[in-house]
């Protein structure tokens, strides 16, 4: 689960890194994964590029998986975070969530 706290331009924050080529994520182009059969006990979550995706599953075999933008939407909600969240009207975006956090606690 490789979430790093990296110094960049003087500021220390956390990054996401594509567990297949060991790059940053950082135009919202990559997936989460988890394997689906491990869920009901806590799955390890993966992240890869979506340009790295194909070759990585190949090193882990099927894993379920959703695109990175929904991560922290999720996140903030499971950690009892008030946030709003609304659906795409587009068919193709059905599942992406867009959200906005309305307060800190
Ligand atoms: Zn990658």
């Amino acid at each position: 689960m490789p979430i790093k706290y990296i110094i960049e331009n003087e500021r220390c924050g956390p990054y996401i890194i594509c567990d297949y080529c060991g790059e940053k994520i950082t135009k919202m182009d990559g997936n989460v994964y988890w394997r689906h059969e491990d869920a009901e006990k806590g799955s390890e979550l993966f992240f890869a590029h979506k340009k790295c995706n194909k070759l990585f599953e190949k090193t882990t075999g099927r894993l379920s998986s959703e695109t990175l933008t929904n991560l922290p939407i999720r996140l903030a909600t499971n950690i009892g975070m008030d946030i709003e969240i609304t659906k795409d009207s587009s068919p193709l975006y059905e599942y992406n969530l867009r959200g906005k956090i309305l307060s800190f606690g």
